[in-house]
């Protein structure tokens, strides 16, 4: 079995507003929600709660942050790589913390927690490696033209995200988006907003620009809505059930044409077994010996 360190036990929450434009900011409404640690159904913390006007704000930011000249769209590729490579690095050096936070607020063994963290910075190297691979094509014509497609960045991504991965899901939608040039406006899901708001914390750690990353908690038809409704949002990232697909399918295009992808449904059913508390001890010991 691969050596990684302990979990650390009951580990401080550090983040638990908004991030938007680099910020940690309250919701406009000064709402906030409970996160629950799913294993004994003890409130951990509150976190803000956002809605409309929350995702409104973070819209803005994101609009600023993707405006022709800004420090974001004039970064070169490689640049941009850097940063996600950094975001790996970081999250590397924190996946003890990480994956005990992610354990804390999802309830998923430590062991998978902290697998989980690996694998997303692994897959954040790989996108940081592309991020200046991105080429177009020259295409033979008839006649005296020129002709070549160019790939542009599409503008601000909106990615509603689920529960169960909720570090891998952020990486997965994160680094595509931004190896490619975008912005993007997270909506985590309600059940495990905690990691998140630290991979945010990170990304502006890293040096990426206020405004490129934003974090909206809240609730899905409220705050995810919004992201799906919201017209200025160029495309929409989903991971979760098909009946939410659906809802995200007709609201992506009812305001503008969104590009959709839609990940949805479930293959991963668990029995969970009389001997479940022993085998997490068996988890916990391996991890502590
Ligand atoms: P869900 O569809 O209820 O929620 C997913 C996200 O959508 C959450 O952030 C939620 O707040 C948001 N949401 C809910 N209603 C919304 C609305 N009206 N508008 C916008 N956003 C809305 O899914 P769940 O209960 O969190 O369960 C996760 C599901 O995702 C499971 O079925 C699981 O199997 C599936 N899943 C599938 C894959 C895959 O690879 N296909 C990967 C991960 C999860």
């Amino acid at each position: 079995m691969a050596q990684f360190p302990p979990p650390i036990r009951n580990p401080e929450v550090k983040f638990t507003k908004l991030f938007i434009n680099n910020e940690f900011v309250d919701s406009v409404s000064g709402k906030t929600f409970p996160t629950i640690n799913p294993t004994n159904g003890q409130k951990i913390c509150d976190v803000s709660e956002g809605d409309k006007a929350d995702i409104d704000k973070a819209v803005e930011s994101a609009k600023a942050a993707f405006k022709l000249g800004s420090p974001w769209r004039r970064m070169d590729a490689s640049k941009r790589g850097a940063l996600l490579y950094k975001v790996a690095q970081l999250m590397e050096r924190d996946a003890q913390y990480l994956g005990s936070l992610e354990t804390l607020d999802n309830g998923k063994p430590y062991m998978n927690a902290f697998g989980e963290m690996m694998f997303s910075a692994n897959m954040l190297k790989y996108y940081a490696g592309s991020a200046d691979k991105v080429g177009g094509k020259t295409i033979p014509v008839d006649g005296d033209y020129m002709c070549y497609t160019r790939h542009e960045p599409v503008g601000i991504c909106g990615a509603v995200i689920p529960w169960n991965y909720p570090v891998c899901m952020f990486a997965l939608k994160l680094a595509p988006a931004l190896a490619c040039g975008n912005v993007i406006i997270f909506k985590p899901a309600e059940q495990t907003p905690l990691t998140a708001l630290y991979m945010a914390a990170l990304c502006k750690e890293a040096g990426i620009p206020a405004g490129v990353v934003n974090v909206v908690n809240g609730y899905g038809p409220t705050a995810g809505a919004a992201i799906t409704a919201h017209p200025e949002v160029d495309k929409i990232a989903f991971t979760g059930s098909t009946e939410v697909g659906q809802i995200i399918l007709q609201a992506s295009g009812a305001t503008n044409i969104k590009r959709t992808t839609l990940e949805l449904g479930g293959k991963s059913p668990n029995v969970v077994m009389d001997d479940a508390d022993s085998l997490y001890y068996v988890y916990n010991n391996k991890c502590a010996g």
